[in-house]
């Protein structure tokens, strides 16, 4: 009897990883699967090439990390079309995902010597005979783990950055995205030749549950916070450090003096691109009363105008993962079940594998599409008494992975009060795109920072190093040290200090 499989389930099959497309069920990858003993041999491997890549420099490194960013850039356009038949993301949402991680990796290959170059740090008062160096030094191996929901964008964010800072990578795709994975692997040793630098793992959950217990210096989880939590306990068990980034349920704070047109087209956008399965998509709207009914409007007129559909030009693509619509689904039934409605869509939307834009009102705030990460192109949209209501309901979940501000005077000072790692105001999503600001979360959105300055120091551990130049004229950290020199440091300390 032939096996029934669900479109888009990824499965082993005599020791390959096989990945297929969400709507067709064809087959698009197959892969060899990692063992155990093939993880801590990629480790292993990883080991030795660290050496070599860490004793290049950043100049070297520069050069080969922007050969390989050449040729990601020249051929994007067969990347994105991968991207689009494993996942089912339209080819232009591929491309703009591509283009971004391009320009993070030219960032980190260009910026890397100037963050984590060594520099001399002075002595101070009490210690003029010391001179300080501060040396940024990679970890070794970093073991990434990665989502399905952008291939490419978010596991690059740590794999470009852990490379530029001089680490060797083994990098766990997601078992719904390794055909991306493996493309970026192949890539990198097309064009920097030492393979071992970069490599890839494949297989189901528990090879990147190996990976955390491989003796790896550094792991960079991105994925959900159920994960997160068990990669953050097995690595406790070895003190091994983390980047924890998970997910969110980022909320679009609308003020009175917003430009509604430009406010709906960044939630729908915010919202609904890659079908709402971002880790900083909009999910809430919360917007104040002056302007709430027009908003609806024009947010219900626009998501009703989005196309649905597997082909490469949708606007939205099927879901990426089978397991997902019944919790989109579950999350629908749940607001509606409680007394909201649905402006748009509703749960004739869901229909596997895809679901149609929903936008939801009169939602409680205790609600699962309220409070839990829906993952879906689907959006609750809360009237609100003013801007301050709408921080504190924005700031009533344990996620803060990022947040959206429409307005004009108050709106910095909004995006500084929303309990977030990131924020964009009159946009959305927009603190991704900037290499140099970091991105990351607090609370169950995660902790640590990918991007920016500090997503280059994240991957290297700062070693501090003091030197005595001088004899000391007043030796203080020795038993030679006087009870006419203790006299002295008093009357100094109390001299410098003392006074406020
Ligand atoms: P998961 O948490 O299901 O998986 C993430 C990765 O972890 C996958 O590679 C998965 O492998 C692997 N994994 C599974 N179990 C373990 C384990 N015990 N130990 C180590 N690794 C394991 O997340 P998704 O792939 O479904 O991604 C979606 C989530 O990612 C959403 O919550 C989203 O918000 C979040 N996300 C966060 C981002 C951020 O930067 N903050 C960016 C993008 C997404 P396998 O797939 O084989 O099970």
């Amino acid at each position: 009897m032939a096996i029934v499989r669900t479109p888009g389930l990824p499965y082993l099959d005599d020791g390959k990883l096989i990945s297929t497309n969400p709507v067709t069920g064809d087959e698009v990858a197959r892969l060899a699967a990692a063992a155990p003993d093939d993880v801590d041999t990629a480790v292993r491997r990883a080991r030795e090439a660290a050496e070599r890549w860490g004793e290049l420099g950043f100049a070297e490194r520069r050069r080969r990390l922007l050969a390989w960013n050449a040729v990601i850039a020249r051929r994007m356009r067969e990347l994105a079309h991968l991207m689009h038949r494993e996942t089912g993301k339209p080819v232009g949402d591929g491309l703009l995902e591509i283009a971004n991680t391009i320009e993070h990796l030219s960032w980190a290959a260009r910026n890397a010597r100037r963050v984590l170059r060594a520099r001399r740090m002075r002595g101070s008062l009490l210690t003029p005979e010391y001179g300080g160096l501060l040396e940024y030094q990679p970890y070794g191996v970093v073991g990434v783990i990665g989502p399905w929901n952008y291939p490419a964008f978010t596991p690059m964010g740590s794999i470009g950055y852990a490379l530029a800072a001089g680490n060797a990578v083994v990098f766990k795709p997601s078992e719904y995205s390794p055909a991306v994975g493996e493309w970026l692997v192949t890539t990198f040793a097309e064009a920097v030749g030492d393979a071992p630098m970069f490599q890839a793992v494949h297989g189901l959950g528990d090879v990147g549950a190996a990976l955390t217990r491989s003796g790896v210096d550094k792991v960079a989880f991105t994925g959900s916070t159920a994960t997160g939590k068990r990669v953050m306990a097995a690595c406790a068990e070895s003190l091994t450090p983390v980047v924890i980034e998970c997910g969110g349920k980022d909320a679009m704070i609308v003020d009175a003096d917003a430009d509604l047109d430009a406010a709906a087209d960044a939630a729908i956008w915010g919202g609904m691109a890659n079908a709402g399965q971002t880790c900083v998509g909009i999910e809430r709207v919360y917007a104040v009363d002056s302007v709430y009914d027009a908003l609806l409007t024009r947010l219900v007129d626009r998501a009703g105008k989005l196309r649905v559909a597997a082909d490469e030009g949708a606007n939205v693509g099927p879901i990426t993962m089978p397991g997902q619509i019944d919790i989109i689904r579950r999350h629908i039934d749940d607001a509606i079940a409680r007394g909201g409605t649905a402006a748009l869509g509703g749960l004739d939307a869901v229909r596997p594998p895809y679901v149609h834009p929903t936008i939801l009102t009169d939602v409680p705030e205790e609600s699962d599409a309220v409070c839990q990460e829906t993952f879906g192109p689907t959006l609750t949209v809360t009237r609100v008494a003013d801007a301050d209501e709408a921080v504190r309901r924005a700031n009533a979940t344990p996620y803060g992975l990022g947040a959206s501000i429409f307005g004009r005077r108050r709106a910095l000072a909004l995006a500084r009060k929303v309990r977030s790692g990131m924020a964009a105001i009159n946009s959305t999503i927009s603190f991704a795109v900037l290499p140099t600001l970091p991105f990351g979360g607090v609370g169950e959105s995660g902790f640590g920072r990918i991007h920016g300055d500090d997503g280059l120091r994240e991957f290297a551990r700062a070693k501090a190093i003091a030197r005595r130049r001088m004899p000391s004229a007043l030796p203080l950290m020795s038993f030679r040290r006087t009870p006419r020199a203790e006299k002295l440091v008093t009357r100094v300390m109390r001299a410098m200090h003392g006074r406020r």
